[in-house]
């Protein structure tokens, strides 16, 4: 390798060597649980940790090892960790960063199914959870205890779309020696450097944009810290984290084609967006890219992008009957969770039973906006308008 190359290049020209006499674009597939070894010797001096010899299915192939360096480039960080889904990510860096008497602070508006760690945590393993404001910036420092070891940060939370002061929370973070984890799913990475802003590991849930296609569940753990590595690296193994060479492959394959869907993706959500914005049934639009959402100040200093992921308020006047109406009328948006696939989607939320002080009324439904033409979105959402009332 001589000069550095962009990080979108550098997706689609990789280091993998294919065998001689053979040229083709893709990495092969190295399905493995036994790795073998050319005599003794060499078993003995292979370490897993250096990933200077493959040892063991688990600890690494070529397939995943090509697929973690290619996941970090997009990071700009020097360290990845798979895992078989992206709440397996989350849950390694739990497993690796806390012991029962730690603390860990999670906004008040995160995945939930991170927040019920927490709860699982705090429940059996004597480690206390606590839950800030999103919205909170440095006013975090008063939240840090003694025993407070991670704070964990999603940007933005991926239903009520709060934007956090991440510069903030990290600043006040180490200056109490407690480290950052970051959710960096919904930028996909490519919109938000995280370690730019001071976080200490970037987790992504590949089973959004970096799959793209609907069809595949991982996640990834990215560090620059070496030494941090290593702490999360003996999680992943003890808990035997491993993934599915095809499942990589997978996720490779999406990889090249991502920056071209994420842009289209935030192209159709912002007019898709717009459009809600001018219509009476909605109350407020939730898109960190819209003056109205809370921490959009946030969103114009550090982000580059938006992705395709946001959500509405309807206005009060609506109740759950009606927009529960509304969702089931809807045809090209499907009802499921997740996204980052070529096809739109829609979830309600109860929101009011999901956060501590939620200050708006109105009923939440999300979007993932896919790949459809947006004048065929906007039809379809026309007339679910028009079940609904
Ligand atoms: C989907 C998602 C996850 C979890 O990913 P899975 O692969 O579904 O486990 C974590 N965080 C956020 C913000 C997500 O959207």
């Amino acid at each position: 390798m001589t000069t550095k190359k962009s990080p979108q290049t550098a997706l689609i020209h990789t280091d993998y060597q294919a065998p001689e006499g053979f040229a083709a674009f893709p990495s092969a597939i190295h399905h493995a649980s036994t790795v073998l070894f050319k005599n003794v010797a060499a078993m003995r001096s292979g370490d897993w940790k250096e990933k200077n010899a493959y040892t063991y299915g688990l600890h690494g192939t070529p397939t995943t090892f090509t697929l973690e360096a290619r996941l970090a480039e997009i990071e700009d960080g020097k360290y990845c960790l798979l895992a078989p889904s992206g709440l397996a990510a989350i849950a390694m860096v739990d497993f690796a960063l806390l012991k029962s008497g730690d603390d860990v602070l999670l906004p008040d508006n995160v995945y939930n199914p991170n927040r019920e760690l927490g709860r699982w945590l705090s429940a059996d393993f004597g480690v206390t959870a606590r839950y800030y404001d999103p919205m909170i910036g440095a006013g975090i420092a008063g939240l840090i205890l003694p025993n407070t070891k991670l704070i964990w940060t999603e940007a933005p939370g991926s239903v009520s779309m709060e934007v956090p002061d991440l510069p903030a929370i990290c600043k006040a973070a180490h200056d109490k020696g407690v480290l950052v984890a970051l959710d960096n799913t919904w930028s996909a990475g490519l919109a938000l450097r995280g370690f730019d802003l001071g976080v200490d590991i970037v987790m992504q849930a590949l089973t959004k944009y970096q799959s793209g296609g609907s069809d595949v569940l991982m996640g990834a753990v990215i560090t620059r810290d070496r030494e941090l590595h290593d702490r999360l690296s003996l999680s992943h193994m003890r808990l035997g984290m491993g993934v599915g060479a095809d499942d990589a492959y997978l996720v490779s394959r999406g990889l090249p084609t991502m920056r071209l869907r994420f842009d289209a993706h935030d192209a159709a959500a912002r007019k898709l967006a717009a459009w809600l914005q001018s219509r009476p049934e909605i109350g407020l639009v939730l898109h960190p890219a819209f003056p109205e959402c809370p921490g959009h100040e946030h969103w114009k200093r550090d982000f580059s992008g938006a992705g395709g992921l946001f959500s509405v308020l309807f206005d009060e006047r609506y109740t759950e009957e009606q927009t529960d109406r509304f969702v089931d009328a809807l045809k090209l948006f499907k009802i499921g969770y997740s996204w980052g696939g070529a096809n739109s989607l829609v979830m309600p939320y109860r929101i009011q039973h999901m956060r501590k002080n939620w200050p708006n009324k109105g009923i939440l439904v999300r979007f993932n906006v896919g790949l459809e033409d947006v004048s065929d979105l906007i039809a379809d959402i026309e007339q679910a308008f028009g079940a609904m009332r």
